[in-house]
């Protein structure tokens, strides 16, 4: 789908999007966030995550790593009821462990490994992921960028925020329109849109909150909407 950053207003160009980039990562420094020990670790913290916080996710991926569970394979394997005892902490267990359960077993029968999977070009693997149940736009995205290491923009509700106060983006721009706008203007670039991502969201907890903390936030000098109100 290609749509143009005009469609939902805003239309930062290449160099104000670099731009901002730049101004979050000299504050926060390089990231670098590849959250997990493995390609598989962050898999299953992928799936984990939806509507929890990352300190409930890795109380449960510990609980796992410590049963043995911590891999596709061995969560194929495993019982629902036994996932849930493990992944308790991340809420929403039995969900989970439905999800998880059946996540990895497609992944197995179809494609033997999860090496193997991510060994398919990004468009097939993201198609892929979002036909497992419970996988969206977002943890599709955040699997193929985080876990597989291929270049494809997050979208999460921080970048939605700090675009529509910054540059004036329409809040009601969908998650394809928004991913196409930074795929569109940005290089293709793995590191560059994992640090991208990760700023965002350094941003959003820190400074661009529901309420946002204005005065000391290092983009305000290029914010539509922290200049406006005197920032
Ligand atoms: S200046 Fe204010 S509104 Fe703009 S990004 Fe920073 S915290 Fe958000």
């Amino acid at each position: 789908m290609h749509v143009r950053g005009s469609a939902i207003g805003g239309n930062p160009s290449s160099g104000e999007l670099m731009r901002l980039y730049k101004l979050m990562r000299r504050r926060f420094g390089f990231l670098d966030w590849w959250p997990g020990e493995t390609k598989e670790e962050v898999f299953i913290g992928a799936i984990l995550t939806q509507q929890t916080t990352w300190k409930n996710v890795e109380k449960a991926i510990a609980n796992l790593r410590k049963a043995k569970l911590l891999s596709v394979k061995g969560l194929s394997d495993a019982d629902v009821s036994e996932i849930s005892t493990h992944i308790r902490p991340s809420g929403y267990y039995r969900q989970k462990a439905m999800r998880l359960k059946g996540a990895c077993s497609q992944i197995i029968k179809n494609y033997g490994s999860l090496e193997n999977l991510f060994s398919l070009e990004t468009p097939d693997l993201r198609e892929t992921l979002l036909n497992i149940k419970g996988i969206g736009p977002e943890t599709a995205d955040s699997i193929t960028l985080y876990a597989a290491r291929k270049p494809t923009f997050v979208i999460d509700a921080y970048t939605k925020r700090i675009m529509a106060r910054a540059f004036g983006t329409s809040e009601t721009a969908s998650y394809y329109e928004l991913k196409e706008l930074f795929e569109s203007s940005l290089k293709r670039d793995a590191r560059l849109y994992n640090d991208f991502h990760a700023q965002f969201v350094e941003l959003g907890k820190n400074y661009c909150k529901t309420k946002p903390l204005c005065a000391d936030c290092p983009v305000k000098g290029m914010c539509r909407y922290g200049k406006r109100n005197g920032a």
